[in-house]
């Protein structure tokens, strides 16, 4: 295993605060870049057991009901995500169609001398108060360990529409209108850690909780932020009767 993702493992295993990164933050950096589709890539498509979905992207999913721009209508959450993201994650690129802020894009390399990621961030159609989805778009992670035919196998950390979690919504690590998206792409490096670490020992070391939805409805109160992420109360959202 790499010494690197051995040390920031272990420094979550004991709940210490660990930094990754140049000054405690994850630097996004292109000095590595991964694509499923190159030859000499471990998770090259040959390995796959199926062909990932296609999801549609931001590009059908971020226009809002009334098709009036999250960002429109929200012009000082749009700065302030802006403002965070050009700090702590300057080589993204934002993604626009027209005046809608669709999201963001660019590489995280969490370990260094490991894979080096190509996420992309959007806003969702209900942006806010859903909370921006991230989604690993190379390596193909949710293709290749989330959607294999044997469920034991199966990446025990995704949403069923690709985007990671990465943390539990109704326990308020995030909240629309104080987190910002540079706050989850915080939490997706931590995760991509998770991630590493999982796929070499098969142990999630990140605090977890079940994702099977019977347990989630037993444990959640009817105002509780619903467990999807759309931080609306769990009784008006996947807890409706
Ligand atoms: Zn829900």
């Amino acid at each position: 295993m790499n010494e690197n993702l051995r040390e920031i493992a272990e420094g979550i295993k004991k709940g210490e605060e660990i930094t990754i990164g140049e000054g405690g933050r994850i630097k996004a950096t292109h000095d590595k870049p991964v694509h499923p589709q190159h030859p000499e890539h471990p998770e090259h498509p040959e390995k796959r057991i199926k062909a990932p979905r296609s999801f549609g992207g931001p590009f059908l999913l971020t226009a809002s009901i009334d098709c009036i721009p999250w960002n429109v209508k929200n012009p000082e959450m749009y700065i302030i995500d802006k403002i965070e993201m050009r700090k702590r994650y300057p080589e993204f690129w934002e993604m626009k169609a027209g005046d809608l802020v669709q999201g963001w894009h660019g590489s995280l390399q969490p370990v260094s001398g490991m894979d080096c990621f190509y996420i992309m961030a959007y806003y969702p159609f209900n942006f806010p108060p859903a909370m921006p989805r991230i989604k690993i778009l190379a390596p193909d992670i949710f293709g290749i360990y989330y959607l294999m035919r044997e469920p034991s196998k199966r990446h025990p950390h995704f949403y069923s529409d690709g985007a990671i979690c990465s943390f539990f919504p109704p326990d308020k690590s995030w909240l629309p209108g104080i987190g910002t998206v540079a706050d989850l792409l915080d939490f997706a490096s931590l995760w991509l850690v998770g991630h590493l670490y999982w796929k070499e020992t098969g142990e999630w070391i990140q605090p977890s909780i079940d994702h099977n939805p019977e347990f989630l409805k037993s444990i959640l109160k009817p105002n509780d932020y619903c467990y999807c992420g759309s931080f609306k109360p769990f009784k008006r959202c996947c807890g409706k009767k």
